[in-house]
């Protein structure tokens, strides 16, 4: 049997409880062996405040996986870098892109993997839907829907509202990782509209209107103050039916018809994935979702909304 990864992870919140920690355990790849997060621990493993502690305490640990918010994030994957540490990153991968080029640079002169993750990308039914698309069907309008209550979602999360939190683009962003992988060509931004709540610094909504140079039409609304369920879809018409991406990727609708459907498998796919990256020093970086974000701070009209509370 190949040994196993050990792994630490940094930021003991949310995503890393959800998700991160079930993942590593029920996988067969990594070994998670301690936790960096300054107010919280995974019972049994050795906690430190810092990734320095930890570094400094476990030589053998050769990969970090950061679940920090993305303010936050460069100086620890900075840090494992130069300290030889094969990182992966949740997403956003950073506050900046030019942080990401940085670290981009930083993994290829120390020969170790970075893999930039966007776990919607790992959706069951998205590569059904990019291998659907790629039938050389012609594309008319491409309408994204990512509706969800951040009160539901986002409780208590501070982060979000401040500069480099994304507000509604944290989830929006999971939606251009999708559109980003399965459509046929490159689009960007035409114009958008981001609505700020008044006491935040980051926008509770944002709608977008992409160029698409083949002249299909296409939109993205985002919104934060959706009451019920949430709804997460893209629909795709073309000239020979009616894709509809929905569930956040896990279904994929033809004209009605339910052609694949899956369940949750993101976070395992993203380890195996990471694993196979470790094992090259290799990496997966790929900013087109962020940089679309960026576009959208750089091109975008600035409303202001009413206040927003938890
Ligand atoms: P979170 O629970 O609010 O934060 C994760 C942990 O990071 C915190 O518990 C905190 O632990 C640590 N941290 C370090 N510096 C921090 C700071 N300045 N502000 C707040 N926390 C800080 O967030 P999360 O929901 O897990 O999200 C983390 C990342 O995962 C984000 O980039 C997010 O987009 C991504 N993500 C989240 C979800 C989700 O469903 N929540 C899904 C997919 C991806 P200590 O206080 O112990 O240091």
């Amino acid at each position: 049997m190949t040994e196993l990864h050990k792994i630490a992870i940094v930021g003991v919140g949310k995503i890393a409880r959800d998700q991160h920690l079930p993942a590593i355990s029920a996988g067969k790849r990594f070994d998670l062996v301690a936790t960096a997060s300054r107010n919280a621990q995974v019972g049994g493993l050795p906690g430190y405040t810092s990734l320095d502690a930890l570094l400094e305490a476990h030589p053998e640990v050769t990969c970090v996986s950061l679940c920090t918010p993305p303010q936050v994030r460069y100086d620890d994957a900075r840090r494992a870098l130069m300290a030889g540490r094969h990182v992966m990153l949740e997403k956003p991968p950073g506050a900046t892109l030019s942080e990401v080029h940085d670290l981009q640079a930083l993994a290829a002169e120390k020969g170790v993997a970075l893999y930039a993750t966007w776990h919607s990308r790992q959706g069951a039914s998205v590569q059904a839907a990019k291998a659907w698309l790629a039938q050389g069907r012609s594309i008319r309008r491409v309408t994204i829907n990512w509706k969800e209550d951040v009160r539901k979602w986002h409780p208590g999360q501070d982060w979000i509202w401040e500069p480099g939190g994304l507000g509604v683009f944290d989830p929006g962003i999971n939606a251009l990782s999708v559109l980003t992988e399965i459509y046929p060509r490159r689009l960007h931004l035409a114009s958008a509209e981001l609505s700020f709540p008044e006491n935040r610094a980051t926008p509770i909504a944002a709608d977008l209107v992409f160029n698409d140079p083949e002249g299909a039409e296409v939109s993205a609304a985002f919104d934060w103050r959706q009451q019920g369920n949430e709804i997460w879809e893209i629909r795709i018409e073309t000239d020979q039916g009616l894709c509809l991406l929905a569930n956040g990727g896990a279904t994929l609708l033809i004209d009605g018809e339910q052609i694949a459907n899956g369940t949750d498998e993101e976070y395992p796919a993203l380890y195996d994935q990471f694993a196979d990256l470790v094992e090259a020093s290799a990496i997966n970086v790929d900013l087109s979702p962020m940089t679309h974000v960026s576009d959208a701070f750089t091109l975008g009209r600035r409303l202001q909304v009413e206040q927003f509370y938890f």
